[in-house]
């Protein structure tokens, strides 16, 4: 088994550490050789979390990062891979032309995982030569802590790429729930409520975004309230998945929050910045 993990951002970083971790060989593109030399310091440093967090992961040193992810800005031995697991940033424009390039670049017999909030899985299969091939893998933040991933049945997907993804999804320990699509599938029609609410609670000066947090944790028993993940997921992402929400239903509840655009447009993303609704 071989996979190639497209995009080294928040979630390729992870997406990458669970397959090396489990001893699969992943190629590792971005676009530029910087952005990826930072990934994999990243990936070093947040498997330090994750050996304390996770049972399996404490014997893990970080010399198997080396060994079994592969960083590249180009295309070299993505036609010997099984799957490619899309993670580029939440904006229809950038899928479209990676698509048209993967489509020109691959074997036809490649499975793809799109792992997107909200961007339908049929428009974007739509592009490949074998639209049967791809599915959405929708996985949840932090990746390595999370035991299921949400998984999205296109118009074309097939029951072989259905089965394929519960193969390769169980060799890093995780189950999928099937989902059929439509724009946000269930997590993330339903989250985006909550952390565009909860922006709207701050912006009307109604609570502090730590009382906010802790009505959700205290009261509801969440493990995180909605403004520190919309922090930890990066407000450019909740941003661009609320538009899309919004563009697909046509339903002003999707409206982004001005104030959420408005820390989007200062740099403000959340942890990635350092600097969201909270100071990292
Ligand atoms: P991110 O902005 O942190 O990272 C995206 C990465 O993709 C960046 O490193 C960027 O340089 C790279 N990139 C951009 N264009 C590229 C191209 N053409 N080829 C290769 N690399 C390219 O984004 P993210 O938060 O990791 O989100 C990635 C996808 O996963 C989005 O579709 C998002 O909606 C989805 N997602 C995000 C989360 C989350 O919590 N952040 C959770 C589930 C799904």
């Amino acid at each position: 088994m071989k996979v190639a993990v497209i995009g080294a951002g928040t979630m390729g970083q992870d997406v990458a550490l669970i397959f090396a971790a489990v001893g699969i060989h992943v190629i590792l593109k971005d676009t530029h050789i910087s952005i990826l030399d930072v990934a994999l310091s990243k990936i070093k440093s947040n498997l330090r979390f994750y050996r304390m967090a996770i049972p399996e992961y404490q014997s893990l040193d970080k010399t198997f990062i080396e060994k079994y992810i592969h960083p590249t800005t180009t295309y070299d031995g993505f036609n010997e891979v099984d799957w490619i697991i899309e993670n580029i940033p939440e904006e229809w424009e950038l899928k479209r032309n990676l698509y048209s390039d993967l489509a020109a670049n691959c074997d036809a017999k490649a499975r793809y995982a799109v792992n997107t909030s909200c961007i339908s899985i049929t428009k974007i299969a739509a592009l490949m030569p074998s639209p049967e091939n791809v599915i959405g893998l929708h996985f949840m933040n932090p990746v390595p802590m999370k035991p299921t991933v949400e998984a999205i049945q296109g118009f074309h997907t097939s029951t072989e790429t259905i089965e394929a993804a519960k193969s390769l999804l169980k060799l890093v320990n995780k189950k999928m729930i099937l989902v059929n699509d439509s724009p946000g599938f269930v997590a993330n029609r339903l989250s985006h409520l909550f952390m565009n609410e909860a922006a709207f609670l701050v912006q009307d000066k109604v609570a502090e975004p730590a009382a906010i947090d802790a009505i959700f944790k205290e009261g509801y028993g969440h493990a995180m309230g909605p403004l520190e993940t919309a922090d930890l997921i990066g407000l450019d992402t909740v941003a661009n998945s609320l538009k899309i929400l919004y563009d697909s239903f046509q339903d002003p509840k999707f409206r982004c929050c001005p104030l959420l655009q408005k820390m989007v447009d200062a740099g403000l993303l959340g942890r990635k910045s350092g600097r969201g609704f909270y100071s990292y």
